[in-house]
């Protein structure tokens, strides 16, 4: 319904007046959204049971559209837009550093078959993190509930993936002298990867009642990654050793990364303390998406510096016999 403050729509022909619609930014203003014919937006109490996963976005919702409309949406400004086209500009930028990596910041740095290997594999990890979750939000809209559960398994799968992408390099270049705890904390870590998709096909993993479990069972994954860090320090003679004084600032610069980040998403902050003011710009998930771009891309820049760092030092003593 247009509301008495919208700005005059002056000379837009009749057609595209009929399929304007109206949104709130800010509270303050609104603003005219032409809208592709039979997309319209919705308010929460609009939507189906299936969709309402968060009271504080009031409006701005899509919803019982087919694949194509779904697809043509990503041209829309909704309440999930920004999630969107978030996680589209972050493969584009994981698409490009896998890019520069092949072709200019692997060869100058001399890297051998491994390098190649745990970079290709870290990056593409990411890249299929963010498609899963474009993929999530473009269809999250499918007049389906069959259909929005499979995006949404999907959504999960990405991220057990993204994880993964940051643990390979991670591991590979904290224990690079030490074959034995390398191949430990890399086959721990699949496996763990391996049991959160087993448990993703349980039929009640996906539902509201089980949030609480899969916040748990990510949040586990993810800090595990302190018991290998420790070990790292602890193998590499502590804080006073060169390796250690380097790297351990960038571990736990990525870990308050992620823990603000899963702050954000699990709290509902800000919209809980701002309900309907920050439907389209500014929510939580928003804030969720760009933090977790930020973090793949700090853990990317770490793992190129600790590798420049494992190619100026060869493995020496003991530890080399290993690798
Ligand atoms: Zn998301």
């Amino acid at each position: 319904m247009p509301s008495p403050f919208c700005p005059p729509l002056l000379k837009m022909p009749q057609k595209l007046l009929n399929t304007a619609h109206y949104i709130e930014l800010g509270s303050y203003q609104h603003w005219p959204v032409l809208l592709p014919q039979r997309i319209r937006l919705y308010t929460y109490e609009q939507i189906p049971l299936f969709l309402k996963e968060n009271p504080y976005i009031t409006d701005g919702y899509r919803a019982h559209l087919p694949s194509r409309l779904c697809l043509k949406s990503i041209c829309i400004l909704s309440n999930e837009t920004v999630n969107i086209w978030s996680h589209l500009l972050g493969f584009l930028l994981f698409f490009s550093l896998g890019v520069s990596d092949l072709s200019s910041v692997l060869p100058d740095a001399g890297a051998n078959r491994k390098d190649y290997i745990i970079y290709a594999i870290g990056l593409f990890c990411f890249q299929v993190c963010m498609l899963c979750s474009v993929g999530y939000h473009l269809f999250s809209c499918h007049r389906s509930e069959k259909t929005c559960r499979r995006w949404l398994a999907l959504d999960y799968a990405g991220i057990s993936v993204g994880i993964l992408g940051c643990y390979v390099p991670g591991i590979f270049y904290a224990f690079y002298c030490n074959a034995f705890w390398r191949q430990v904390y890399l086959l721990t870590v699949l496996s763990l990867i391996l049991a959160v998709f087993c448990a993703q096909i349980h039929p009640r993993y996906l539902s509201n009642d089980w949030k609480v479990i899969r916040m748990t069972i990510f949040s586990g994954v993810a800090g595990i990654g302190v018991i290998p860090a420790c070990h790292w320090v602890w193998l590499s003679e502590g804080f006073t050793s060169e390796i250690v004084q380097l790297f351990f600032p960038r571990v736990i610069v990525m870990y308050l990364i992620a823990g603000s980040a899963f702050l954000f998403y699990a709290t509902k902050i800000p919209e809980r303390y701002f309900p309907g003011q920050v439907n389209y710009v500014g929510a939580s998930h928003q804030v969720w998406h760009v933090l977790v771009v930020l973090m793949f891309y700090w853990w990317h820049q770490t793992a190129v510096h600790i590798m420049h760092f494992r190619h100026s030092r060869p493995c020496l003593g003991l530890s080399s016999s290993f690798t």
